[in-house]
């Protein structure tokens, strides 16, 4: 993995993604997709929405508008409840989110915790047993005390919207500004983090419209519409991919954190009380997702919510180590029958559904996975981005950036190139193999510069396969195959590369 500077720096210089309106100095958090960015982008889409709606008989997907009736975002709770903590440092007047500063307390301890670990692991050697050390060692019951201490106030607060207590939290656990230094804070305030707009010209509460900070809600309003005309039967479920804005207080991570990204979330109704086993099964499934991808183990991990959001009665998140260390990148949640119910009173229209099994109706329980698009993209470039050392054509040791994505989702999955760009012949050879691989996949034709060069630079946007057009060709029509990973060519009839080349990119290997 290449550190965090240069995989931002990477992905604008190869055309995945740049600072929106950057001539004008780019706006907060907020990103373009380039030429690369877009077709990797699009790839993890339609890997999601395979997996989740056409590999299912029973899940449907949706495309719901971005603007919704006001009376949406009071049924959900997010006019009322949307908010996270803001605290400002008066000498750097530096903007924080007050939680995220009891988290960031945390987990600097947390890491000095770890540093002991390792160290004892390296002493202890095979027989060491974490498990046993953390709960026996003094130092780290006390750090780990302290951790849990201040956890667990962070939870209270939180759930009471006690902004005063937040703020001796702060105070009590003497965090100061990473910036200044300093602690010297403002009051903690609560922020409101949708984005508002209005319909037509006449301004006013009754008109205020929300940009829509998730896109659940787009499904839980068309629920009877979509469960009658595809007259599903519980359990199923509806998916659906789609912009959500936030007005995030703090955003500094690149596409970690924007105010416009996009989710791919799936809403699964179910018979009330059978939430567990459902919540269990799809948390593992959504774990085994990205495994399929090939994300190594110990780059995920669970993690299970301490203060549950208003609607849930469990959660859990996918979190994987990102450049700047393990964070959320995907949530699972058990919602019960909140937002239906809410929706159903403040609507006055049922949402419920008929169980002829049991000959009742009831409004069901849903299970949710949450994914972010950007995220997962974010996860994909910085875990694929490789520094390696590799023999070069004459025999000597040279670096290469590579892209190591799966050839399912990589933007280009085959370069064309002829091995010399004024021979007539071997362009025109080389031509006539793009054309014919065109409308099976996604080809770049590259004729500049020397073949190393456009080899590195193949491999450093992340593309699977090299075709080389030589002399050879013009005899025998077969071209040589570059495999990114392993280096290794083979010689191949141009008539099976589509094949060859297809089979290895098809994504089916991986659903
Ligand atoms: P966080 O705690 O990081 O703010 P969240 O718990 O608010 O995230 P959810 O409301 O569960 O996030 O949203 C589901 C998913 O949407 C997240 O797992 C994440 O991948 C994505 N997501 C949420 N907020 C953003 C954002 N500002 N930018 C990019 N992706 C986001």
């Amino acid at each position: 993995m290449l550190d965090f500077k240069n995989i931002i720096s990477h992905c604008k210089e190869y055309g995945f993604i740049y600072q929106s309106s950057e001539i004008y100095d780019g706006l907060a958090a907020v990103y373009d997709y380039g030429p690369n960015g877009v077709e990797l982008k699009n790839n993890i889409k339609q890997y999601w929405w395979k997996s989740m709606v056409q590999m299912h008989d029973n899940i449907v997907g949706i495309d719901a508008a971005i603007f919704m009736h006001p009376k949406t975002w009071k049924a959900s709770g997010h006019v009322d409840a949307f908010n996270d903590p803001l605290v400002d440092n008066k000498d750097s007047k530096k903007r924080y989110r007050a939680d995220q500063l009891v988290e960031g307390y945390a987990e600097k301890i947390e890491a000095k915790i770890k540093k002991d670990v390792d160290k004892a692991r390296k002493r202890f050697g095979d027989s060491f047993d974490e498990e046993q050390f953390r709960t026996t060692n003094g130092r780290i019951i006390e750090r780990q005390a302290k951790i849990d201490e201040a956890i667990t106030l962070l939870g209270t607060h939180l759930k009471n919207g006690d902004m005063a207590g937040l703020k001796q939290l702060i105070e009590d656990l003497e965090i100061a500004c990473p910036d200044s230094g300093s602690r010297n804070w403002t009051e903690v305030r609560q922020f409101n983090l949708m984005f508002s707009t209005q319909l037509g010209n006449i301004a006013g509460e009754e008109e205020k419209l929300y940009l829509r900070p998730e896109t659940a809600q787009g499904i839980f309003v068309n629920f009877l519409n979509v469960q009658k005309t595809t007259r599903q039967k519980l359990p199923f479920g509806i998916a659906q991919i789609g912009k959500a804005f936030r007005n995030e207080i703090v955003a500094r991570q690149f596409i970690f954190r924007m105010r416009e990204f996009e989710q791919m979330e799936m809403q699964y109704f179910i018979k009330p009380g059978t939430e567990m086993e459902v919540y269990n099964h799809w948390k593992n499934k959504r774990l085994d997702w990205h495994k399929a991808l090939g994300v190594p183990a110990e780059s995920l991990r669970f993690h299970d919510h301490d203060n549950l959001a208003h609607y849930a009665n469990a959660a859990v998140d996918i979190e994987f180590e990102f450049p700047f260390g393990f964070r959320e990148l995907e949530g699972i949640h058990s919602r019960t029958d909140f937002d239906l119910s809410s929706h159903q009173e403040l609507s006055g229209k049922k949402l419920q559904f008929f169980d002829p099994e049991s000959n009742e109706n009831y409004v069901p329980y849903v299970v949710e996975t949450s994914i972010g698009c950007d995220r997962m993209f974010l996860a994909q470039v910085s875990l694929a981005l490789q520094e390696e050392t590799v023999p070069d054509a004459d025999g000597k040791e040279s670096t290469r950036i590579v892209m190591k994505l799966n050839p399912a989702i990589a933007p280009v999955k085959c370069a064309v190139l002829p091995l010399l760009k004024n021979r007539e012949e071997l362009v025109k050879a080389a031509q006539d193999v793009t054309a014919k691989l065109k409308p099976h996949m996604n080809i770049q034709y590259d004729e500049k510069d020397a073949i190393g060069r456009r080899y590195r630079r193949q491999d450093a946007i992340g593309t699977p396969y090299c075709v080389t057009i030589d002399f050879d060709t013009l005899e025998d029509n077969t071209v040589t195959i570059r495999d990114r990973d392993s280096l290794k060519q083979h010689r191949v009839k141009i008539d099976d590369v589509a094949k060859i080349v297809g089979e290895k990119v098809d994504m089916a290997s991986i659903l």
